[in-house]
């Protein structure tokens, strides 16, 4: 019996990649249309010396201008895609005028993130939503002013911690970020957080800390606990917007601000 083909580096790696982010939970992953039509020419013996056919590139994340080091399959060991010497100017370099989801139609603005490239603590949303979107900035809607209001309770200012989301384009009518979407937006929040390399990241709401736990898990168990995201504390509280629909959360968030407090301290 003949043995099977080996499979290549490339293919390697590829897999690789699936099967992060198969435990993280993003599956079914699909190729893109125009990356099969690239590799729908039959193969032709290059003539002259020109290079052949470039495969067609994965869904899977791709680091610009960096080699991808082998992902490991622990979720909680080396992040996948680690950019040596990575800045907030790299990644935002590199997302550009992103076209890489659906979500790029409707936006305005891409919605980075702002404050402290140093900061120590790191709060992460959801998405950006109608404010954000027009303003290119996270949380100064409603629910971004009780965030400020949250952020000043702990003694700090806005511009002491850094803010960002997982998804950085506003899915239309303020729906949830899609599988999809959080899969292909997600790479960027991971290299925000190893650039800024904070004390603590506070995920506010769900989609946060699941993306960021790659598991499905639940925000009123989890809120108040601390997690190790890569060797970093993570934690979790109810998202403002949650908090704006019901007040009578508000007893649990403030026991979740004392607790980062004293971490902090
Ligand atoms: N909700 C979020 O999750 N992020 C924002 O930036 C604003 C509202």
């Amino acid at each position: 019996m003949k043995d099977a083909p080996r499979p290549s580096a490339r293919e390697r790696q590829l897999q690789g990649w699936l099967d992060f982010y198969e435990e993280l939970g993003l599956t079914p992953f699909y190729r893109r249309r125009e990356a099969r039509q690239r590799e729908a020419p039959p193969a032709r013996l290059p003539t002259s010396g020109a290079p052949p056919p470039r495969p067609a590139e994965p869904v899977a994340p791709v680091v610009s201008g960096a080699p991808t080091p082998a992902p490991t399959l622990s979720l909680f060991g080396e992040a996948p895609g680690r950019v040596e010497d990575d800045t907030l100017e790299k990644i935002q370099a590199d997302i550009g005028d992103c076209q890489r989801c659906k979500l790029a139609r409707h936006r305005k603005n891409i919605v980075f993130g702002v404050g402290d490239p140093r900061a120590e603590l790191v709060f992460v949303g959801e998405g950006p939503g109608a404010d954000e979107d027009a303003q290119g900035e996270p949380f100064v809607g409603r629910a971004g002013q009780l965030l400020t209001h949250w952020i000043e309770s702990l003694g700090m200012k806005r511009s002491q911690v850094y803010i960002c989301n997982v998804i950085k384009c506003r899915p239309p009518g303020n729906r949830s970020p899609e599988k999809d979407e959080i899969q292909t937006c997600s790479q960027f929040l991971f290299r925000q957080l190893d650039a800024i390399r904070p004390r603590l990241i506070c995920c506010l709401g769900s989609v946060a800390l699941q993306t960021l736990l790659g598991k499905s898990v639940s925000i009123t168990r989890a809120r108040g606990q601390l997690f190790d995201y890569r060797g970093t504390k993570l934690f979790a509280t109810f998202h403002p917007a949650y908090l704006l629909r019901n007040p009578n959360a508000n007893r649990q968030v403030q026991e979740d601000l004392r607790k980062i407090r004293q971490f902090l301290r």
